[in-house]
């Protein structure tokens, strides 16, 4: 049985991400991956846009995966606003002694720089396309058990492998659901004119939609809105999705069109407290997953292992008890924060009741003229939560 220090389970952008950075720490690492290399349908490296923020970077280039060609379009500002409402804010990075926030990278593009640096990695084992079936943890390692009956064992199991992350459930952590009966769609599509480097994102009744910043001036969208309507919008001609476009939006960009494919997710909330036990630690979405409403779900999971490279230096044993506790602590306030705060914003603005709505638009007025509160907004917003790891700083 072939021997590991650490077993990544789920090889999507956080499970790649921390076992590059683990191999780079001297450990030896098994990732297992159900989905083949390339595939179409590998879910994690998909069409999505992602705001990847300030912090989120520095990890990855701390990490070797900001190469050079990786397109990534920087987000010099964000107007964010209200169909019929009282708030609108507008954020400048240069008011923050900032060049950018962040950027948009496509999903499948920073994918494929994970997938062409996995095997380049000294200390990395691929087992893909692989399923971990099942695991069982012994008194100083776990061992684990694969779809075509492979054993390994390693001292430590991360689960990165998901919302409904199998080794969560069979590790027994406890985690809380809530389904928000929305959903999100996507695709990309021409504005008439579009400033460079603005990021949109404009709260309405049913849901906030997103435009983002893409190669040759084109603009991503993320709309979202009650899934049953979700389900409707998919079936749409696109001269009919481009008139809802333009009502939903509003004339600012002077209209769109030609749009791109589309393609939907359900919306969920997971929420897991404690995200360890024993000799397992679970990242990214296996821990907690939130709305996109703030694009904050990846850089998260990022920081889960940015903060879990940094725990596991130095620690004769990867799993012991003492270093995962250390972990969990260590991303507690980060965890609780982002998910409240993301979830608060996906209620309160499609909150129906009068009242709330009035306070949602007060929300972003105060957020604007206070500049104590827009600067701390900024701060987190580009992936700043206390405790900072040395990555997130830009120190390798
Ligand atoms: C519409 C939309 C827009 C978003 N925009 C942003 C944004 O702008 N910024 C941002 O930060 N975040 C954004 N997010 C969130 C972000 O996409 C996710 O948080 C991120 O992709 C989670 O990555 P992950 O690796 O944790 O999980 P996943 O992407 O779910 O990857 C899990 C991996 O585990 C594998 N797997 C599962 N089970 C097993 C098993 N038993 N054995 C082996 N492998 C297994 C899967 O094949 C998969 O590769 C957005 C999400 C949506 C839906």
């Amino acid at each position: 049985m072939k021997d590991f220090d650490v077993i990544v389970a789920g090889g999507g952008l956080v499970g790649a991400a921390a076992a590059l950075g683990l191999a780079q720490a001297g450990h030896r690492v098994a990732v297992i991956e159900a989905a083949a290399r390339r595939a179409n349908h590998q879910p994690s490296y998909d069409d999505r846009t992602l705001v990847v923020n300030a912090a989120s970077l520095n990890i990855l280039s701390g990490l070797g995966l900001l190469p050079a060609e990786l397109t990534r379009m920087p987000v010099r500002e964000i107007r964010i606003t209200r169909a019929g409402g009282f708030g609108t804010l507008q954020l400048k990075a240069e008011q923050h002694q900032r060049e950018f926030f962040g950027a948009v990278i496509v999903a499948r593009e920073l994918g494929n720089v994970m997938l062409d640096a996995l095997p380049a990695q000294s200390g990395i084992t691929e087992l893909c396309p692989a399923r971990l079936e099942t695991f069982t943890v012994e008194t100083d390692h776990v061992r684990v058990r694969l779809g075509d009956g492979t054993l390994i064992r390693g001292r430590l199991l991360i689960g990165s492998d998901g919302t409904h992350s199998m080794v969560r459930q069979s590790a027994g952590i406890e985690s809380a659901h809530h389904d928000y009966g929305q959903s999100a769609m996507i695709f990309n599509v021409r504005p008439a004119s579009a400033p460079a480097g603005v990021a949109w994102e404009r709260f309405t009744p049913r849901g906030p939609l997103a435009l983002l910043p893409q190669p040759e001036g084109r603009l991503g969208v993320v709309w979202i809105d009650r899934s049953e309507a979700i389900d409707e919008a998919m079936s749409w001609e696109d001269h009919e999705l481009i008139a809802r476009l333009d009502r939903r939006f509003g004339p600012s960009l002077g209209g769109f069109n030609s749009p791109g494919a589309r393609a939907r997710y359900p919306l969920v909330r997971q929420r897991t407290r404690r995200p360890i036990a024993e000799r397992v630690a679970v990242i990214g979405n296996a821990a907690n997953s939130v709305h996109p409403v703030s694009a904050q779900g990846f850089n998260l999971g990022l920081r889960d292992a940015a903060s879990l490279i940094e725990t596991l230096q130095g620690s004769g044993d990867p799993g012991s008890p003492e270093t995962l506790e250390a972990y969990a602590r260590s991303r507690y306030p980060d965890q609780e924060a982002t998910v409240r705060y993301t979830d608060t914003l996906a209620r309160a603005f499609t909150n129906p009741s009068l009242l709330a709505r009035f306070g949602a638009g007060l929300g972003l007025a105060a957020h604007a003229a206070v500049p104590g509160l827009s600067r701390r907004l900024v701060r987190s917003a580009m992936g700043f939560r206390d405790p900072v790891t040395r990555l997130a700083r830009g120190n390798r």
